[in-house]
C-alpha cells in the first residue's frame, strides 16, 4: 500500500504544519487552561481548508483523500487536541454524513456552509443511559400530521455551545432500540431546544460540550436525515470515520508526549551523565515510538478503507483502539521519564496525558471497540 502524498496534499498538509505550530500550539494552554471554546482558531482553520476536508470542491470542500485528513488532524492535536476534535465532529460526524444521506434540500442549505466553516455542527447521540449503549435512546421523536415533536435530553455534546446544526438521534420507534432510531438535522435555534451545562472535563476542555434539551420540539418531516429507522445505521457510518480522525487526535497526542520524553532525555542530565543514555530510559522510547508507527500504519489503513470501501468499520476500531491506547501508554511513560518536572500542574505532558485520556471513551470505549473487532473476527 502506498500512504505517499501527491504535492497538492503535500502542500496542504505543510500548511496544516505551520498553521499547527505558529498559531494553534501558542494557544493550547490557554484553551486547556480557560476551557473556552478556541471559536477564531475554528475560523482560522477552516481558512486554510480544514473544514469540510473530504468533502466535493463543488460545495466548497477540498474533495481530500482520508488519509490526507487524517494526516492534517494528527498535526492539529500536536499543537491542541481540542482544536482537533472540534474539527472532527464537524467533518466526519456532521458534514460527512449530511454529503451521503442528506436530501438535497439539507444538501443545498448545509454542506456549503459546513464545508467553508461559516456554520458549524455537532452531533448528539449520547444520553445519561445511551453511552456505549446507544440503541437505548430515550430521546422520541413522535411524527403528527405537522412533522415530528423530538423530546428528551443529549448529554456531552461537543461544538454545541456554538454550533449551528446538529444531527439528532430518537427513537421513532420506542423500544425497537436500534431498528427504531432515526436521524434528524436540526438547526439548533430552533424554538424549544436549550443548552444546559455538560459536566466539567478533565481534558480536551474548550470543546464546547453541552447537553442539549428537546422540549417539544416540532421540526418538519424535511428534517429526517436517511429514512426513517434507518438512524443507528447513520450514526455507525458516521463513527466509522469519527474513529479514524479519533485515531488521528490520539496520535498527535502521542508523538507530542514521545516529543516531550525524547528532549528531556537528552537534556536531563542524573549520575552524570544525559539519561538518554541509560538504556531502561532508551529501550522505554523505543517501544513507545514502535507503537506509535503501527498506530499510524492502522490510522492509514483505516483512513484508505474509508475511501474505497462501503464500510470500514472493522479498520475504524482497530486504528481507534490502538492509537488511543498507545497514546496513553506514551503520555504515563513521558510523564514516568520528566518525573517530577512532568508531575507539575501546567506541564505540557500534564496535559496531554488528560487530553489523550479522553480518546479511549468517547466515539466508543476501548471496550467497544474491542466488541466490533472480535464480532468480526468471530463471524
Ligand atoms: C469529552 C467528551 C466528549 C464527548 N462528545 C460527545 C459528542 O459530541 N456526542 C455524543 O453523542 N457523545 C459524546 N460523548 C459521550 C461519549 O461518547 C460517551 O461517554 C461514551 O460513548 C461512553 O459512554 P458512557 O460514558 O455512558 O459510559 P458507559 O457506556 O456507561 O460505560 C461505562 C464502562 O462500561 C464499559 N462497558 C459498557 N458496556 C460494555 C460491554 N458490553 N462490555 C464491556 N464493557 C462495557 C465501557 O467501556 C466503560 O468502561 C463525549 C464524551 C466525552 C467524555
Amino acid at each position: 500500500m502506498d500512504f505517499s502524498f501527491d504535492p497538492a496534499q503535500e502542500a496542504f498538509l505543510a500548511e496544516v504544519r505551520r498553521f499547527a505550530t505558529d498559531v494553534v500550539a501558542p494557544r493550547a494552554a490557554a484553551i486547556d487552561a480557560t476551557g473556552e471554546f478556541p471559536g477564531d482558531l475554528v475560523t482560522a482553520a477552516a481558512a486554510i481548508g480544514l473544514t469540510g476536508v473530504t468533502l466535493p470542491t463543488a460545495v466548497g470542500g477540498g474533495a481530500r483523500p482520508y488519509v490526507t485528513y487524517a494526516t492534517a488532524l494528527e498535526s492539529v492535536s500536536a499543537a491542541s487536541a481540542t482544536l482537533a476534535v472540534i474539527l472532527s465532529v464537524t467533518n466526519s460526524l456532521v458534514a460527512e454524513p449530511v454529503s451521503e444521506f442528506g436530501t438535497p434540500e439539507q444538501k443545498d442549505l448545509w454542506l456549503g456552509r459546513l464545508a467553508t466553516g461559516r456554520a458549524l455542527g455537532a452531533f448528539a447521540l449520547s444520553e445519561a443511559q445511551a453511552g456505549s449503549d446507544a440503541g437505548n435512546q430515550q430521546t422520541t421523536a413522535r411524527l403528527d400530521d405537522r412533522g415530528y415533536v423530538l423530546l428528551g435530553r443529549k448529554t456531552w455534546v461537543a461544538n454545541a455551545a456554538v454550533a449551528d446544526v446538529a444531527i439528532v438521534f430518537a427513537a421513532t420507534q420506542p423500544g425497537a432500540r436500534g431498528r427504531g432510531i432515526s436521524a434528524f438535522l436540526v438547526p439548533l435555534d430552533t424554538p424549544g431546544i436549550s443548552r444546559e451545562p455538560s459536566p466539567d472535563s478533565l481534558g480536551v476542555r474548550g470543546l464546547g460540550c453541552m447537553d442539549l434539551v428537546f422540549n417539544d420540539v416540532r421540526v418538519g418531516t424535511d428534517a429526517l436525515l436517511g429514512e426513517t429507522g434507518k438512524g443507528f445505521r447513520i450514526a455507525m457510518r458516521a463513527l466509522e470515520g469519527g474513529r479514524v480522525a479519533i485515531a488521528a487526535q490520539a496520535l498527535g497526542g502521542g508523538n507530542a508526549a514521545l516529543e516531550e520524553a525524547v528532549n528531556y532525555a537528552k537534556r536531563r542530565e542524573a549520575f552524570g551523565q544525559p539519561i538518554g543514555n541509560f538504556q531502561a530510559i532508551q529501550f522505554q522510547l523505543a517501544d513507545l515510538a514502535t507503537d506509535l508507527e503501527a498506530a499510524r500504519m492502522l490510522m492509514w489503513n483505516a483512513a484508505d478503507a474509508r475511501d474505497r470501501a462501503s464500510h470500514a468499520r472493522f479498520e475504524a476500531a482497530m486504528a481507534k483502539l490502538q492509537a488511543s491506547e498507545a497514546a496513553h501508554r506514551a503520555a504515563d511513560r513521558a510523564m514516568q521519564i520528566l518525573a517530577s518536572e512532568g508531575y507539575r500542574r501546567g506541564s505540557t505532558i500534564e496535559r496531554l496525558f488528560r487530553d489523550v485520556r479522553a480518546a479511549e471513551i468517547y466515539q466508543g470505549t476501548s471496550e467497544v471497540q474491542r466488541m466490533i473487532i472480535a464480532a468480526e473476527i468471530l463471524k
